[in-house]
C-alpha cells in the first residue's frame, strides 16, 4: 500500500514536472507577455511540497520503529534491492543533467528513491551477518532527513523567486555599479531585478542623466549604447531603463535614497 502511494506520487510528480517544463517553453503571447517560464517555477514549488509531505510521512512511520524495531523479512530482498538501485540509479543519472529549479527538485526526488533502495540493499547485506533490526528505521530516518533538508532549502529559494525577490543580491549590486559607472549617469533608483524562473531575469531601473546643459540625440544615443554594453553579459530576458534628466521629477513614488531603494 505504502509503495503504491509512493509510486503514484512519483508518477504525478515526475509527470507534472515534465509537462510544466514543456509548457514553460511556449513563447509569449498577447495575454502572457512574459511567456510561460514561471510554470517551471510553479512545478518546482508543487514538487517540493509533494516531496516534503512524503518525507514527513516516511519519518512519521520510521521514527516509532526506532523504539521497537521489527526484524524485516530478508528473503529475496537482496536481489530486489540490487535491481531497485540499478533501475533508479540509471533513471536518476540520466535525468541529472537538468539545471532548472524544477529539474533540481526532480533530481532530489529521484535521489530519494535511489537512497531508499540503497538502504534496503545495505540492510539486506548486513542482516545476513548480524541481528540489527534497528538498522532499517535508522537508515530510513537518516536518508529522509538528508533529503528533507535539501528539499526545504530548494523550496525556500523557489518560494522567494515566486514572490519576485532579487534572485542574486550580488548581481543586483553589480548591475547598479555598472550603470552608475556610465559616463553622464549621476543616479539610479527604482532598480528592480526579479527572475522568471531562476535562469532568466527581468530588470527595470530609472537612471538620471547628468547632462551639464546639453542633452540632445547624441548624448541620448551615447548613454543608451553604454547601457546596452554594460548589461550585455547578464541573463536578462526583459530590460526596461527609464532615462530621467536631473531637473525632471520621477514619475513613480519617490524612493528615500539610492542605497535604500526598494
Ligand atoms: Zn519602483
Ligand atoms: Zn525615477
Amino acid at each position: 500500500m505504502a509503495d503504491a502511494v509512493h509510486d503514484l506520487g512519483d508518477s504525478l510528480s515526475i509527470g507534472s514536472a515534465w509537462l510544466l517544463n514543456r509548457l514553460g517553453k511556449k513563447s509569449a503571447d498577447s495575454e502572457f507577455t512574459y511567456g510561460y517560464r514561471r510554470l517551471s517555477l510553479f512545478g518546482a514549488l508543487i514538487n517540493s511540497l509533494v516531496l516534503i509531505a512524503g518525507s514527513i510521512w516516511v519519518l512519521s512511520e520510521a521514527i516509532p520503529r526506532l523504539a521497537n524495531p521489527v526484524m524485516p523479512v530478508t528473503e529475496g530482498m537482496l536481489a530486489l534491492a540490487i535491481l531497485g538501485v540499478m533501475v533508479n540509479g540509471i533513471a536518476a543519472y540520466r535525468l541529472s543533467k537538468g539545471y532548472t529549479l524544477n529539474e533540481k527538485i526532480l533530481n532530489w526526488h529521484l535521489l530519494e528513491d535511489v537512497l531508499g533502495w540503497l538502504a534496503v540493499l545495505i540492510i539486506s547485506i548486513v542482516l545476513q551477518f548480524a541481528d540489527w533490526p534497528i538498522l532499517d528505521p535508522l537508515l530510513s530516518v537518516g536518508f529522509t532527513l538528508f533529503i528533507l533538508l535539501n528539499v526545504i532549502r530548494n523550496f525556500w529559494v523557489t518560494g522567494k523567486l515566486f514572490f519576485q525577490a532579487v534572485p542574486d543580491k550580488a548581481l543586483h549590486k553589480e548591475i547598479e555599479h555598472k550603470l552608475l559607472a556610465i559616463d553622464g549617469v549621476s543616479d539610479i533608483h527604482h532598480q528592480h531585478l526579479w527572475s522568471l524562473d531562476g535562469e532568466q531575469h527581468v530588470l527595470t531601473a530609472h537612471i538620471v542623466a547628468d547632462h551639464e546643459g546639453v542633452f540632445g540625440p547624441d548624448e541620448y544615443c551615447a548613454i543608451k549604447q553604454s547601457i546596452a554594453m554594460a548589461l550585455e553579459q547578464y541573463p536578462l530576458a526583459h530590460t526596461t531603463i527609464e532615462i530621467e534628466l536631473t531637473e525632471e521629477a520621477c514619475r513613480d513614488q519617490p524612493v528615500p535614497s539610492q542605497t535604500d531603494q526598494h
